[in-house]
């Protein structure tokens, strides 16, 4: 069957709160939807956030790249090549990941359905569950403590709490949060490049000094500095896991060769999609680092793509897949089955999702 169109659509859900980080502060889920056709009527569905702080991709670029490049390089492609439309995928145009990996999970829902079997199974996976953090946005004290509890209620045992805006207050931040959640809930710390070197450092053994319990310490500084996330994951006990600083298998391959962290966080729209993050997974692999997924500020389309990514790969020790549970109500239809800190898979075909709440416009060829 022959790919005979891919579409582009948009979505908006609210979110059951604002989402700060050190970098920006976003109400809404903005996202472009994807659509692949192929001449027999069988449709794969994909999913891209504009997060241009992170990786420059806009709402304009996504759909350019997707009907002005993507589209015209896999119009009439085999969907049995799979590898052949990846490799045009990922050469017709550089940077753009976003876009790519939106039309990387919708082929890789258009193939997985033409198996008749779930992608995750497809990949070669055969977990049924994964377990997610949930992220708490940086805000004064007393509001994250009330987020983080508000969670724990909520049945999370695992909360990422976001910093990196005040230097040492963000102790003070941690510290509240821990005395307020007690010691049996697991707290992640992303700082979103939001300190440099010495500074992490400093944080962070002042965290240890305190005896506060962190699993990992995500991105404590800006995304080009390999020497200081290296400085960072030698000096200090707690793991420090790359998020910024790696979009591709490349980037991946350095930073363990320079033990420049202890952890990567994949996400599909830093790889370009799943094609690229089974690159990183093996690479990791080899080198015997685990891995994070994780997902920017995305719905339950995309999610549900790195869902299925996780449940396939033993190498995915850790999930922070909670787009879904941070929107106000899900307009989907089908899908894994999202219940607070739990995902659970399902085994209809493909990524799962029946119904997609945009219209798609046919482009004219
Ligand atoms: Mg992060």
């Amino acid at each position: 069957m022959r790919i005979c169109d891919i579409q582009a659509g948009e979505v908006r859900i609210p979110l059951r709160k604002p989402f700060r980080t050190a970098l920006r502060t976003v109400e809404n889920v903005e996202d472009i939807l994807v659509r692949v056709v192929t001449d027999d009527g069988a449709e794969g569905f994909g999913e891209a956030p504009p997060t241009a702080v992170i990786t420059g991709d806009t709402r304009g670029s996504i759909i350019t790249a997707v009907r002005d490049f993507i589209r015209p390089a896999l119009i009439g492609m085999e969907i049995e090549n799979t590898e052949g439309i990846f490799q045009k995928l990922n050469h017709c145009m550089v940077k753009n990941t976003s876009a790519k990996a939106a039309v990387d999970m919708a082929i890789y829902d258009l193939f997985a359905k033409r198996c008749g079997l779930p992608l995750y199974q497809v990949l070669g996976g055969a977990a049924r569950e994964i377990e997610t953090d949930l992220t708490i946005s940086v805000n004064e004290i007393g509001q994250m403590v009330e987020d983080s509890l508000e969670a724990v209620q909520r049945g999370y045992r695992i909360l990422k709490i976001k910093v990196g805006k005040e230097g040492l207050k963000d102790v003070e931040r941690i510290a509240a949060i821990r005395e307020a959640v007690g010691p049996k809930v697991s707290l992640r710390v992303d700082a979103n490049q939001g300190w440099d070197a010495r500074q992490s450092v400093r944080i962070i053994r002042a965290l240890e000094d305190k005896g506060i319990n962190i699993e990992l310490v995500e991105q404590p500084v800006p995304a080009w500095d390999f020497e200081g996330m290296k400085f960072v994951t030698s000096h200090v006990d707690t793991p420090i896991l790359a998020d910024e600083s790696v979009f591709s298998a490349q980037d991946a391959i350095r930073l363990i060769q320079e033990r420049a962290a202890d952890l990567i966080n994949i996400k599909l729209m830093k790889t370009g999609g799943i094609y690229n993050a089974l690159k990183i997974c093996s690479a990791a692999e080899i080198y015997g680092v685990e891995c994070m997924i994780g997902c920017m500020l995305e719905s339950k389309l995309a999610v549900s793509a790195a869902a299925h990514l996780a449940a396939a790969r033993t190498v995915i020790t850790k999930a922070d897949l909670d787009g879904p549970s941070l929107c106000l109500f899900d307009p989907y239809e089908g899908g894994p089955e999202y219940r607070e800190n739990m995902i659970y898979m399902m085994d209809a075909p493909g990524i799962g999702i029946t119904r997609v709440p945009c219209s798609f416009l046919p482009e004219e060829s």
